[in-house]
């Protein structure tokens, strides 16, 4: 089996909807949010413990296990789920957006990206099909496709010239793949202009890939700009395949993508923010080294039920950062990991329960929206 997704339930009052998407290793429930696992590992966590708070599926990355340790390696390790211990699902993101914003980019041409790799400046070459054949050594369940994903930019005619490069990359990509069991899905662009997005959708669709993605969002651009082009483009997607919101975003983010149809989400922002000492809770994000927490005996989320709010107190998390201790940032990741995961149950329970816009309302209202 490659992909097999099942609209289970759709929600009256907004786009929402809930799913199942079933790989070769096993499904996973949309809305879903995939915690990153970039270098092979979600930072500062065993796979043990991941599955233990109900991670169904997580995120690699071609362009930074490409570089290090190298498919070779992986390849004779037996695939990149033997390599990190992770038997369940597994999407790996195809670099396009680190060869754009990591590394320093040479020049795009037709047949592919030129840059010099952030870790030691050797010149590498990216083609669609390598991008292909370096997620076919990893073995994810799902692979994207190579993207252009350029900086922000209001300037229609390169964002157009972007598009047709991305556009003829996809067609490449599923010409070259073929790994029986894994998925492909592709990635559409075109900035922030509507006509362009559904241009890009129209492309990608035709190509029959196994899902769709929305790449190029969160990229710097203005407060709001992303919604005024989700909110054109998430409900046009086809509606019997996984939508996924590449690298976005906070909880809010979150809840008003899926208002708009969205299925899939992935971001760094949980287990970045955790082990800088921010903590995600109901009521906004906390910095934990904050004075203010230094006699603080609360949990860091009351009604949180992770080992970390279950355990352990503000004041002694407060301590763990300030002293920098290790284990400080492993109590803070789990406990943001764990938030964000239960957050999609409560959205998957709530659309189920045909109460996801008074579920949104009343997130909203607890959340300090400046903390975010
Ligand atoms: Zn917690």
């Amino acid at each position: 089996m490659k992909l097999h997704f099942e609209l289970t339930g759709k929600d009256s009052g907004t786009q929402a909807r809930t799913g199942l998407v079933s790989t070769a290793r096993g499904g996973f429930l949309t809305p879903a949010f995939m915690p990153v696992g970039t270098q092979g590992t979600v930072k500062t966590f065993t796979p043990a413990e991941l599955e233990d708070i109900g991670a169904e599926i997580i995120l690699g990355n071609a362009y930074h296990l490409y570089i290090r340790p190298g498919i070779d390696i992986i390849r004779r390790a037996g695939g990149l789920h033997r390599f990190m211990a992770w038997k369940r699902p597994m999407l790996t993101d195809s670099g396009g957006y680190q060869v754009f914003s990591l590394a320093r980019l040479r020049k795009v041409t037709s047949e592919g990206a030129v840059f010099n790799s952030h870790f030691d400046g050797r010149e590498l070459h990216f083609t669609p099909e390598l991008v292909v054949e370096i997620q076919e050594a990893l073995g994810s369940d799902i692979a994207m496709v190579f993207d252009e994903c350029p900086p922000y930019t209001e300037n229609k005619g390169e964002v157009r010239k972007s598009l047709d490069i991305t556009v003829a990359w996809a067609r490449r990509s599923v010409a070259c793949h073929s790994l029986e069991n894994q998925a492909l899905f592709g990635i559409v662009q075109g900035g922030f202009f509507p006509d362009l997005r559904r241009e890009s959708l129209e492309r990608t669709a035709e190509l029959g890939f196994d899902g769709l993605a929305l790449g190029g969002f969160g990229i710097g651009e203005p407060e709001g700009r992303m919604y005024e082009v989700l909110s054109d483009i998430a409900g046009r997607m086809p509606e019997d395949k996984p939508r996924y919101l590449m690298g976005i975003g906070t909880p809010l983010d979150i809840l008003e993508s899926v208002g708009l149809g969205i299925d899939m989400f992935d971001c760094v922002n949980p287990t970045r923010y955790g082990r800088n000492g921010s903590a995600f809770t109901r009521r906004g994000r906390m910095v934990i080294r904050n004075g203010n927490y230094a006699e603080d005996f609360r949990p860091l989320d009351e009604s949180c039920g992770c080992y970390a709010c279950r355990n352990f107190s503000r004041s002694y998390l407060r301590h763990l950062f300030n002293c920098n201790e290790i284990l400080g940032p492993r109590l803070l990741s789990l406990h943001n990991v764990y938030f964000f995961l239960e957050l999609m149950k409560e959205i998957r329970r709530a659309i189920g329960e045909g109460r996801f816009r008074e579920f949104k309302k009343d997130f909203e209202t607890g959340y300090d929206r400046d903390s975010r």
